[in-house]
């Protein structure tokens, strides 16, 4: 029964070394997450790297978003 996937279940957090409880969180980051402290659940965030502001459009936060008008509007 046991298979690969099922092997490698590991917190998803970078670095982090906590056996895997749930959603893809070890047991610490699991309630964070569920407190909503980390962001990617309860709304989608900004794909801007290292942004982890709630996403509007285009998978950018509002200040990424409108960065990128502007930068769109200079190249047109
Ligand atoms: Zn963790
Ligand atoms: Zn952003």
């Amino acid at each position: 029964m046991p298979n690969k996937w099922v092997k490698e279940r590991r917190c998803r957090i970078e670095g982090c070394k906590r056996p895997y409880r749930a959603k893809g969180y070890c047991n610490v980051h699991y309630k964070k997450w569920r407190r909503g402290e980390l962001g990617k659940a309860r709304y989608k965030t900004c794909s801007e790297e290292g942004c982890r502001a709630k996403a509007v459009r285009w998978g950018l936060c509002e200040e990424h978003y409108k960065a990128k008008l502007k930068k769109n509007k200079k190249a047109s």
